[in-house]
């Protein structure tokens, strides 16, 4: 599949609008984990889909950004569809769909065919929730009847004029005031929220549901239990993730499943701004995969330095193959291991060198030719991935000078404006300008890593040199950046052509990777 630039250039409004659910990226219908029909039949709530304008490109991910108040509202409305489909309140609802992850379909299919032990697991009473009310009222607080004494501070009604009690079915009851103590003990030190047990019997399964909590602790207390039930929802949902920027309250919902992760790339943008994987929670890490990216990371964070030391300052002992530091400027080196004696240089035997003691001119040598081919083997390894590494270390780096050269440009713009009068509006272009570069050294980055684990062939080929056409285009955009700030006004019509050509060229990578990915093509020099 090979592409010609020129034909790539497409007119965005030519796409037809298109559905977050026409996206499926399983092979096969996986009935019990598919989107509810209801969560998007609405058009209006995929607008944070950047790309609604036109047809989504392969690489590209539907997702909606969600705010607090939005994450509760999936809550209560996945609660109200269980509680009418399966005739319980709505609080049992949401203790159920706890136990469940919130996979609606497998509750209430698994709810169906047995409800009680359904019931018992999620720490519910097995009676109905109507039916247990018939014995002394439960689930509510009521007055302490005469004589009545709490089980844990042991005081009795003579002790608390006006004492209350509360009770789960299980009827284990506590008067109110050591209820309120457990609660907020669990949830303000524990932060325990998922499995609030019955305070009055040990060994009662039962769990305390919302509406208990509700009315027994302080209206702060409370604020907090919703906190980290509403944190916990999210991270249990397996299609919603917190966005992992510092102090960001959204949450992002996206279709893509863990399964999927192999064969897509979920990047998703919150409305913060912050640009990360869905799947992972990494720094968008396209064309490479969450796997693939894990492993890149970890191996930079143990290998890097060490590498590039080792290449610069070791070589093997071309004897018995064990690693040897350079020290000194002398050429004649001495294996710790071995005692064999070689040139620095040459890799040839020292004796061999005669009188010319600190010059090697045997670097044509044959003996010396062989010692240093089987040297370039052993390290061949090595080097290939600091080619990888190198790259992918400078084009981040890169990203950083271009960063502060932008913010300098910016300054100077802003200089410009207060003295010509130039308007916001005809300075904008080198925002736009800027994002494209930043854009595309990001991909670059994350390329070389890919490139690192795939193995040679046809698409990889192919790949390469898509990767070196972006490399071409952001180095030339790079370059017009570099110009006096005063110069790149004039320059507008080139630097937006540069721009849209670079954009182009990260999209023909980013697509051609994506398709193998989506088409399992991609061979890899290690197993994910
Ligand atoms: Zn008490
Ligand atoms: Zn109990
Ligand atoms: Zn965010
Ligand atoms: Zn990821
Ligand atoms: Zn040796
Ligand atoms: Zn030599």
């Amino acid at each position: 599949m090979a592409y010609d630039s020129e034909s790539e250039f497409v007119d965005e409004d030519v796409y037809d609008e298109e559905d977050f659910d026409d996206m499926d990226l399983d092979d096969e219908d996986d009935d019990e984990m598919s989107m509810d029909e209801d969560e998007v039949e609405d058009e209006d709530d995929f607008a944070d889909i950047k790309t609604d304008s036109r047809k989504r490109r392969i690489f590209e991910t539907p997702f909606k950004v969600l705010s607090v108040s939005e994450i509760e509202d999936r809550q209560r409305e996945m609660a109200s569809r269980v509680s009418s489909v399966l005739g319980i309140t709505k609080a049992a609802a949401v203790m159920l769909l706890r136990l469940f992850k919130w996979h609606e379909e497998s509750l209430v299919e698994r709810y169906v065919e047995d409800p009680d032990r359904i019931r018992n697991m999620a720490g519910l009473s097995v009676d109905d929730d109507s039916s247990s009310t018939a014995k002394n009222a439960t689930n509510v607080i009521v007055a302490a009847p005469e004589g009545y004494m709490c089980t844990i501070c042991c005081k009795d009604t003579s002790d608390v004029p006006g004492m209350k009690t509360f009770a789960l079915s299980c009827g284990h009851s506590l008067c109110t005031d050591c209820y309120d103590y457990y609660l907020t003990e669990k949830i303000r030190r524990e932060g325990e929220v998922r499995r609030l047990r019955c305070p009055g019997d040990p060994k009662c399964p039962l769990l305390v549901d919302e509406p208990a909590v509700k009315a027994l602790v302080s209206p702060g207390t409370y604020e907090k239990y919703r906190e980290m039930v509403d944190k916990i929802f999210v991270e249990d949902a397996e299609l919603l993730a917190w966005c992992p920027a510092p102090d960001c309250e959204y949450a992002i919902e996206c279709p893509v499943r863990q399964a999927d992760l192999n064969s897509h790339v979920p990047t998703v943008t919150c409305t913060c701004g912050n640009c990360f994987c869905f799947g992972c929670g990494l720094q968008d890490h396209m064309p490479c995969t969450c796997a693939l990216a894990k492993r890149w990371i970890q191996k930079c964070h143990d290998d890097s330095e060490t590498s590039n030391w080792i290449a610069a300052n070791t070589k093997d002992c071309p004897q018995c193959h064990s690693c040897i530091e350079k020290n000194g400027g002398c050429n004649h080196m001495t294996c710790k291991k071995c005692r064999y004696e070689f040139c620095w240089v040459c890799m040839g035997d020292w004796k061999m060198h005669g009188s010319a003691y600190y010059n090697c001119g045997r670097y044509d040598d044959k003996e010396a030719k062989k010692a240093r081919s089987e040297q370039e083997k052993s390290r061949a390894e090595l080097e290939r991935y600091l080619h990888y590494y190198n790259r992918y270390a400078n084009h981040q780096q890169s990203l950083r000078l271009d960063k502060e050269t932008f913010h300098r440009v910016e300054k100077k713009m802003r200089e410009m404006q207060e003295e010509s009068g130039m308007s916001w509006i005809e300075v904008q272009f080198l925002t736009q300008a800027f994002d494209a570069l930043r854009a595309s050294r990001h991909t670059l980055t994350w390329s070389y890593a890919f490139a690192f684990y795939l193995q040679k062939g046809h698409i990889t080929t192919i790949f390469e040199d898509n990767q070196r056409d972006l490399e071409m285009a952001t180095e030339q955009l790079s370059e017009i950046f570099e110009q006096p700030s005063s110069d790149l006004v004039s320059q507008k019509v080139q630097l937006l052509d540069k721009c849209a050509y670079v954009t182009n060229r990260r999209i023909i990578m980013l697509e051609h990777a994506a398709q193998g990915l989506a088409n399992g093509t991609w061979e890899y020099t290690v197993t994910v």
